[in-house]
């Protein structure tokens, strides 16, 4: 059963033949690669998306950073921080820091096992080509790796007037990063797609 497909590069509409060994596939007319199959499949992606979770979890349970100034030492969780920007007064400001940093992660980890999940089984989810779109729309909000430079500047910054000391929840989250991006090469060029097509 062949599968149509468009050149990235120079749009030409060809034909494939999907296979189940691993293989690479070029455009006819300028060789642009236009996908990869094989390398990693759905077991990889579940245990990146498992990951990722279990790193989640702990980025939002431990403190991201800790101030020792004069003797005293005060420390704070991701949630900890966006709660103060609430209460004084940064209310939009808050909302993007939850929203990029836990929310949008959160949301692409539960949509990709709600797919996922029942593949393994050849089964498809209801409603699993809407939540594919929907995750592919999330996907460019999840900005653990820019939180992650901002953070590393500030501890830089800080570190001239405090005693700063990185916290689990920054380790985390260099984790999560990391899982979100081997997440993002599993599933690219459309192979959750491809997944869904050999289960119907
Ligand atoms: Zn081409």
């Amino acid at each position: 059963m062949a599968s149509l497909i468009v050149c990235h590069a120079c749009d030409l509409a060809q034909r494939y033949e999907p296979l189940a060994t691993p293989m690479r596939v070029r455009c006819a007319r300028c060789r642009a690669e236009l996908l990869r199959t094989g390398g990693a499949g759905i077991d990889a992606a579940l245990a990146l998306c498992l990951c990722a979770l279990i790193l989640l979890a702990m980025g939002c349970a431990f403190p991201l950073i800790a101030l020792t100034f004069d003797g005293t030492t005060r420390s704070a969780t991701l949630p900890d921080a966006a709660a103060t920007l609430y209460s004084q007064g940064y209310a939009v400001l808050a909302v993007l820091v939850l929203a990029t940093t836990i929310a949008a992660p959160l949301g692409q980890i539960l949509a990709f096992c709600y797919v996922l999940l029942p593949l393994k089984a050849a089964r498809r989810a209801p409603g699993s080509e809407a939540v594919l779109r929907w995750v592919m729309r999330l996907r460019p909000w999840a900005l653990t790796d820019v939180f992650l430079l901002g953070a590393l500047v500030a501890l830089v910054k800080l570190s001239g007037m405090a005693e700063v000391t990185a916290g689990i929840s920054l380790f985390a989250y260099a984790g999560l990063m990391l899982c979100l991006a081997g997440l993002a090469s599993v599933t690219g060029g459309g192979q959750p797609w491809r997944w869904l097509e050999t289960a119907r």
